[in-house]
């Protein structure tokens, strides 16, 4: 009998995890979820003993194991040193893709949206959150953002299949490469070309200012959303609120070899042990576990028994309105709500169907990358330099023009302001500048960068940093600066 458990890790986390977590597992075992919880121990206390990434070396052995995570929502501590559990989570196990449906249930819980049924898919691991941060001046600091074409072909492949596998009819891409033209460019050049194989679909793109204002109205617009990391963080977090409450949804984090399923809301610490929180964020994490280690039927009882739960008025406080809401109920007693509802279905809402079980994860046969004949052809060196004065400095650093190098501009916070700068443009002391092969974009060498390098140093400029400057198959691999 025991072979048929599938092993799942449980981690029950901090403030409200542990009574989510227990009602969830309480309706999975009462509707026969064939399952058998490994718990490990993460969060607060692990991070107070002064492990800085909030989960023992011990516990990554169980989730290699069983290679599928259940994860109440955990308290990171402020200050301190101490790592995002989530993000080293998703990093260490490769959880490239986040998945996280936004479904309104109108009338049964408030919402401005009747009838939202959208899925962000978030690109979970690259973006600016690759976390490599530098102070490089008095008054500059900057954060990489890195978007590469392997991950964003892996996120942008996923959205299709999962929109593909859930009969969905349309996917939209967020980016912002009007500005971005070459991390968001990628991204959105990607999902023209990965999207040509999938020609049963509407695709559309949206600049994401006007994409994200445009979902927070009229969420029917859209189905399936594919976006980098930063905009999904952000975006996610909307489209839950505005289906009716974070408190309902729930996420997957889906990797070649792993997944953890999880609440979308954190750990709410003030209403910790008072048998108040909604459990169903967690449940619906819960859901899309179900699917993942192919138990569709138990999914679809325990779903269709949750709405019917929702829709006969039973709420915890969060969801609770007088009117609509019949009976306002604890943690415990929701759960037992929703058991004694297992095998029933919902009467006025949409009954929930996993009877094509969409699997969730996948082989990707990702494109092999084409190497390009790259050509360094100059150097962009960044300075701190206290004075508010570009053209000083400007012909300071053309003192430093020869053996093959010049100087072609200087700019601040990427704004040209040397030569023919504006006397207007207001100047920080992180200054960047471009020196280009004299001979018409014909290659340099390195030798002659480090040269150009040991002149300014010998000067007595502080360059903070460099960045080489490339062109792949003749093509420019770096933006100009404003005005250049
Ligand atoms: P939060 O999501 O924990 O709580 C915000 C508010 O939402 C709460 O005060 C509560 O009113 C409400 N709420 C959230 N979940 C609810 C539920 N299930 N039922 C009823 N009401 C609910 O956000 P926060 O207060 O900003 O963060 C608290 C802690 O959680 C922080 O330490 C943060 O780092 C952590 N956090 C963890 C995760 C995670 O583990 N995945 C995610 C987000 C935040």
């Amino acid at each position: 009998m025991a072979s048929n458990l599938v092993p799942i890790t449980v981690a029950h986390g901090d403030g409200i995890g542990p009574e989510i977590m227990a009602a969830a597992l309480h309706i999975m075992q009462e509707a026969g979820a064939r399952i058998e919880p490994h718990t490990i121990e993460i969060g607060e206390k692990v991070y107070l003993r002064g492990i800085n990434s909030g989960i023992e070396p011990s516990a990554w052995e169980s989730l290699r194991h069983t290679k599928v995570f259940f994860k109440a929502p955990i308290t990171t501590p402020q200050g301190g040193g101490f790592k995002s559990l989530n993000v080293t989570t998703r990093k260490t196990l490769g959880l490239y893709a986040n998945v996280r449906p936004c479904v309104s249930y109108h009338p049964y819980v408030q919402t401005k949206h009747p009838g939202m049924d959208v899925v962000i898919v978030r690109e979970n691991e690259e973006d600016l959150y690759a976390g490599i941060e530098h102070r490089q001046t008095d008054e500059v600091y900057q954060c990489l953002k890195l978007i590469s074409r392997p991950g964003s072909e892996k996120i942008i492949r996923y959205a299709f299949q999962y929109a593909r596998r859930n009969n969905r009819k349309k996917v939209t891409c967020f980016s912002k490469d009007n500005i971005m033209k070459f991390t968001d460019g990628l991204f959105h050049k990607v999902f023209d070309e990965v999207g040509a194989e999938y020609p049963e679909f509407e695709k559309e793109h949206w600049i994401v200012d006007i994409g994200a204002a445009k979902l927070a109205d009229t969420p029917s617009a859209f189905d399936v959303i594919v976006m980098p990391n930063l905009y999904g963080d952000i975006l996610s977090d909307v489209a839950a609120q505005i289906a009716g409450s974070v408190g309902l949804a729930g996420s997957a984090n889906i990797g070649d070899h792993c997944a953890m399923f999880e609440a979308i809301h954190g750990s709410a610490p003030r209403r910790a042990g008072q048998n108040l929180a909604n459990p169903s964020g967690l449940l619906h994490g819960g859901l899309l576990m179900l699917v993942h280690i192919d138990q569709p039927d138990i999914a679809e009882l325990i779903h269709n028994a949750w709405l019917r739960t929702i829709e006969d008025g039973v709420h915890t406080y969060d969801i609770f309105k007088e009117g609509t809401s019949k009976e306002k109920v604890g943690t415990k007693e929701f759960a037992e709500a929703v058991v004694a509802r297992l095998n029933k279905k919902p009467e006025k809402l949409k009954p929930a169907s996993y009877s094509k079980a969409p699997k969730q994860t996948f082989e990707q046969n990702l494109s092999s990358t084409r190497h390009s004949n790259k050509e360094l052809v100059g150097v962009d060196v960044f300075l701190h330099w206290t004075e508010r004065n570009p053209r000083e400095l400007g012909k300071r650093l053309e003192q430093f023009n020869g053996d093959g190098l010049k100087l072609t501009s200087l700019s601040n916070r990427g704004v040209k302001v040397y030569p023919d700068g504006f006397e207007e443009t207001f100047c920080t002391d992180h200054w960047r500048a471009g020196f280009m092969s004299d001979r018409n974009q014909k290659p340099v060498s390195h030798q002659q960068v480090v040269s150009l390098l040991d002149r300014i140093q010998k000067a007595g400029l502080d360059f903070i940093k460099i960045e080489n400057l490339y062109t792949f198959d003749g093509q420019k691999g770096f933006a100009a600066s404003q005005g250049e």
